[in-house]
């Protein structure tokens, strides 16, 4: 077994001053790798379990020294810019090390434990003072569950409040362990449909609501959360099953949150080399988010908020 202060995580970024992801300001660590693969995904860079290169359009100077350097010919200019062969490329960095301009990233760094818990422990002061912590998020931490568990006890060992965002999309043998360590639950649901739930996520809708359940007997605080996404869990039908749900089943949870959909993820999806099916896709009206709210608290939840930018926010910014 390794000694805890060997174990590397797969990381793709650390957010510092986070206040979207539990209480106080937080410093969240995004793991790569998740179980399911939602199209309306916002953090598409996190799906992926091993490391993607990816090229920023708005710093590339054009020189072309990563066309050169690139031994397996993996990189095309084009009249569009610099385009990846990824059938090709082996993520090796090599072209990233060169591009003063820093245009080209490797997402996914291996990471050793102690310098990730030296980055949040720099902020100490600030969760103290907010009643934040850390979060420990992705893609789905529990595919990393060696690191993540190390990290969390070892941020126990601090005193530091520890927030575990999942998908619940995972067995409970992998998934339990981590939620024992953790003093607050962030859980997605987005859909209380079976076949929809499967054929967008890949993750059969029952392992969700089960382990939900196991979160709650522990009584574990959570806060469940549902993506609102146009044409697929913006139905009242679907935020009135979810509320219905955490009514009947699920005593620990202190918050239920409805979250906008917005496009501003677009360029992630880009930058992979991808297109997004949502990319064209309005956001929601406030009036149509406060009627979900609405709906979810007529099912009996009094702790229920919205949150994200809608339609007259978005086109004042434009
Ligand atoms: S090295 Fe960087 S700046 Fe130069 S062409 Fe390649 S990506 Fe663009
Ligand atoms: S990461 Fe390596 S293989 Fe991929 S394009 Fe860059 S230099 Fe070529």
């Amino acid at each position: 077994m390794n000694n805890s202060t060997e174990i590397e995580g797969l990381i793709f970024n650390i957010q510092r001053d986070s206040t979207e992801d539990g209480p106080g300001i937080r410093t969240t660590v995004f793991l790569k790798g998740c179980t399911m693969h939602c199209p309306w995904c916002h953090n598409p860079e996190g799906i992926c379990l091993s490391p993607e290169l990816v090229w920023f359009e708005t710093r590339c100077i054009g020189d072309g020294d990563c066309i050169k350097k690139c031994s397996r010919e993996a990189l095309i200019r084009t009249r569009k810019g610099v385009v990846i062969d990824r059938n090709r490329c082996t993520v090796c960095g090599e072209c990233a090390v060169v591009c003063h301009a820093g245009a080209l990233e490797v997402l996914g760094k291996k990471s050793k434990i102690d310098d990730v818990a030296a980055t949040i422990l720099r902020d100490r002061v600030f969760y103290e003072k907010s009643g934040g912590g850390v979060t420990i998020s992705g893609g789905e931490p529990s595919l990393q569950d060696d690191f993540s568990a190390a990290l969390m006890r070892l941020m126990r060992g601090e005193g530091i409040h520890i927030a575990l965002d999942t998908c619940g999309g995972m067995s409970w043998d992998i998934l339990g362990p981590l939620v024992e360590l953790a003093d607050l639950i962030l859980y997605d649901i987005k859909l209380v449909d079976e076949e929809k739930h499967r054929q967008y996520t890949g993750i059969p809708l029952e392992m969700v609501l089960d382990n939900a359940r196991k979160i709650a007997e522990i009584n574990k605080p959570m806060w469940v959360r549902t993506p609102v996404i146009p044409g697929y869990t913006d139905s009242e039908d679907n935020i009135r099953r979810v509320a219905r749900f955490i009514v009947s089943s699920l005593p620990s949870v202190d918050r239920y949150d409805i979250l906008a959909f917005n496009s501003t993820c677009t360029g992630k999806y880009h930058r992979l080399g991808r297109s997004w099916e949502l990319e064209e896709t309005n956001p929601l009206s406030e009036k149509a988010m406060e009627k979900l709210a609405a709906a979810a608290r007529n099912e009996g939840l009094t702790f229920v908020q919205w949150s994200g930018l809608t339609r007259s926010e978005v086109q004042s910014e434009e």
